[in-house]
């Protein structure tokens, strides 16, 4: 037999594979057929706790009665009128994350955490502005998509890492919990969307995993000193860095890269932003996805207008850029883009 795989109670059983439960339960000198049963009572049954096994033995589950599945508790719940809703979610160590659940006719779309805060500290995002805690492991993101699942009583289709927090911080995490949601919860690749500022190497080094998975950068300027305003690391890592790594990405993956860009009234949505956007872009298989500014308290960004909006896509598509404007949902629900924090609990 193979090392063991759980030396400890403390490390939870959600994110093993049906080869690693069916290892542990014979550790647990029980024969390998529990293992597949273990499997599906955490992914498809959504089971909490191992004492609700009720296919095995009490004796037995007095025994593992210890050790931990790792799915965390809804502390707080919110509907917005659009029928987005906002969860925080309280892990084992009490530290508090948000997870938004976003349906539609077909779709059923979990806009994911991957930290607890983050460290990025962009400057027209919530979550920058309450600073970073820690990296969130690999069974606090499954646990936040098998939340909204059970919640919503239906399959998760889609699922975002925009929730809080840097995904390209926390590779090794992020990477074996889309294994785990991929093949364990059955989710598509293709229906999993990694979204980053763009850290040094990093994009080159999810190139090499040749996943399925969507890249969306966000990007949020058409050159170097306004990204700089609003991406405090684009200081050590400029644009024209950014951008010839996300090139390489593109070739060895043949994946077609989503840009994410926060529309600024008056700051980077005028069209001659869109003209120097396209410049930067040009001869590359991508998709701009536009993001209106939806408000936080701390800083005095505006929405620009329709008509304003309308003008920098027409730009864009000018330059024959393949564009489109993404309204959040979630806005009455504090839950849209960029306004998530942990700071809204109460007890
Ligand atoms: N750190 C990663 C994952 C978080 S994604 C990243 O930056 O990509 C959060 C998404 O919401 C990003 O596209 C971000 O730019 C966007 N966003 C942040 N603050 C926003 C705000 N106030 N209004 C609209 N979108 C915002």
């Amino acid at each position: 037999m193979t090392q063991s795989l759980i030396t400890s109670t403390q490390t939870p059983l959600l994110g093993l594979s049906l080869a690693e439960l069916t290892e542990w339960v014979q550790q647990q000198g029980q024969p390998a057929y529990r293992g597949k049963q273990l499997y599906q009572w955490i992914y498809q049954k959504g089971v909490k706790s191992l004492a609700d096994i009720t296919v095995f033995s009490k004796q037995w589950r007095q025994e593992i009665a210890d050790f931990s599945i790792g799915r965390s508790v809804i502390h707080h719940r919110s509907v917005a009128p659009d029928s987005t809703v906002k969860y925080l979610l309280q892990l084992s160590d009490g530290n508090i994350i948000e997870t938004v659940g976003i349906p539609s006719y077909k779709r059923l779309t979990v806009c994911v955490s991957s930290q607890v805060g983050c460290p990025m500290a962009c400057d027209f995002c919530a979550t920058g502005k309450g600073g970073f805690t820690r990296n969130l492991e690999a069974y606090e993101i499954i646990d936040q998509v098998l939340t909204v699942q059970e919640d919503f009583e239906r399959r998760v289709s889609h699922i975002v890492f925009m929730g809080m927090g840097e995904p390209l911080l926390n590779t090794k995490n992020v990477l074996a919990a889309v294994r785990s949601l991929n093949q364990d919860v059955g989710i598509g690749q293709r229906s999993i969307t990694i979204s980053t500022v763009g850290i040094r190497d990093r994009i080159r080094q999810l190139a090499q995993h040749k996943l399925q998975v969507t890249l969306a950068i966000s990007l949020h300027a058409s050159n170097q000193r306004l990204r700089e305003h609003l991406v405090p690391s684009a200081k050590s890592y400029p644009l024209k860095d950014l951008i010839a790594e996300c090139r390489e990405y593109v070739k060895v993956t043949k994946r077609r890269i989503s840009f994410e860009y926060i529309l600024l009234a008056g700051f980077n949505d005028l069209p001659d932003h869109a003209r120097e956007l396209a410049k930067n872009l040009r001869g590359y298989q991508c998709h701009v996805n536009l993001i209106p500014y939806n408000p936080i308290s701390e800083v005095d960004y505006q929405r620009p207008t329709e008509e304003e909006i309308k003008s920098f896509v027409n730009a864009l598509e000018e330059q024959n850029i393949a564009v489109s404007v993404r309204y959040s949902r979630g806005l009455e629900a504090d839950a849209a883009c960029g306004q998530l924090r942990a700071s809204r609990v109460t007890s």
